[in-house]
């Protein structure tokens, strides 16, 4: 059985729903008939602390501090299954990265995700590309004759890192460890 969540009327934040439906338009969170046929043929439901029609729920009821410190909004792995099957067309996968956008404006980010950052900035890779790892992957490549990998454009790849805000948030996350 799901957690119950007690909370005063004065506790909720009513224009949560507002706020999400102002940026997300006609993929309105509104329409939500609560089916659950979003959680049914979610492909991490086993593994979300809160399915994703009890996200949408919740952000109609104004539980903006439990969607936003939810480890679901970081779980989901963006397959778009709920928005592809969802009856009454509500994006949910689209919420989904506005909610995320909005956890990280208030420097919530998993440390997975700032570290991915950090190392993308470092090496132009997800995975870092150098020393024996390097020689470890050149050699596996070489073996199944792929072509060797074209390190990318460091210089573009960190101005985009900077230029929209990323390091700076990875910084702080970094720093606050
Ligand atoms: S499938 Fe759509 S209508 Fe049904 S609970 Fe999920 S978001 Fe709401
Ligand atoms: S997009 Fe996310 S919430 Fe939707 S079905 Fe896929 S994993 Fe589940």
């Amino acid at each position: 059985m799901a957690n119950m969540i007690q909370k005063n009327a004065s506790d909720l934040d009513a224009k949560f729903r507002y706020e999400i439906t102002s940026k997300v338009g006609a993929k309105s969170l509104l329409k939500c008939i609560q089916c659950g046929v979003c959680s049914s043929g979610c492909t991490v439901t086993e593994y979300v602390d809160m399915q994703p029609h009890r996200v949408v729920a919740s952000c109609l009821l104004g539980l903006r501090e439990e969607v936003l410190s939810s480890q679901a909004i970081w779980t989901c792995s963006l397959c778009h299954r709920c928005t592809e099957r969802c009856p009454k067309n509500v994006d949910y996968s689209f919420i989904l990265a506005l909610l995320r956008n909005l956890s990280v404006n208030e420097g919530r980010i998993p440390k997975e995700y700032s570290g991915t950052v950090v190392t993308i900035y470092d090496n132009g890779f997800v995975v870092p590309y150098t020393g024996g790892l390097k020689d470890n992957i050149d050699r596996r490549r070489n073996r199944m004759s792929l072509p060797q990998i074209i390190p990318p454009e460091l210089d573009e790849i960190r101005y985009i890192i900077e230029a929209t805000g990323l390091a700076d948030i990875a910084k702080k996350k970094k720093e606050g460890d």
